[in-house]
């Protein structure tokens, strides 16, 4: 998973994601606040 943090809110996407994969992870401070674990690989 990459990471792309503003401040302490982070939204992590599988590292695939430019070949379409959609499985996501939000967090704020280390604590998983939305979680889609939809890879399509
Ligand atoms: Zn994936």
């Amino acid at each position: 998973m990459r990471s792309n943090c503003k401040g302490p809110k982070c939204g992590w996407v599988c590292v695939r994601v430019s070949a379409g994969c959609r499985a996501t992870i939000y967090t704020i401070e280390d604590v998983i606040i939305k979680y889609s674990n939809e890879h399509n690989h």
